[in-house]
């Protein structure tokens, strides 16, 4: 039985919008993939994700600009303070 510690979550979090948008490398990729099949709570996280991204797409092109920054403070608090001092790549 895997018993996940917060800072695994945490380090997964930081990595989980690169991987959602297929930019994370390969071992964090797995890491990423290993976790969400085992941490049922960051599961959840990715798929509210998935479905907040799949809007946004069905949006159409032209993206609103509050709900990308909503996004990112999303992924700021999945990742905690350490990962909200991180800047994304747009
Ligand atoms: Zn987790």
């Amino acid at each position: 039985m895997f018993t996940w510690t917060r800072s695994e979550c945490q380090r997964v979090a930081r990595v989980l919008q690169a991987w959602l948008d297929g930019e994370a490398e390969a071992a964090a990729s797995a890491r990423v993939v290993e976790h969400l099949e085992a941490c049922r709570a960051c599961g959840l996280d990715a798929a509210t994700y998935l479905a907040i991204r799949s809007a946004l797409a069905a949006s159409g092109p032209k993206v609103d600009g509050d709900a990308v920054d909503r996004l990112r403070r999303f992924a700021d608090e999945l990742a905690g303070p350490q990962g909200a001092t991180e800047s994304l790549p747009m």
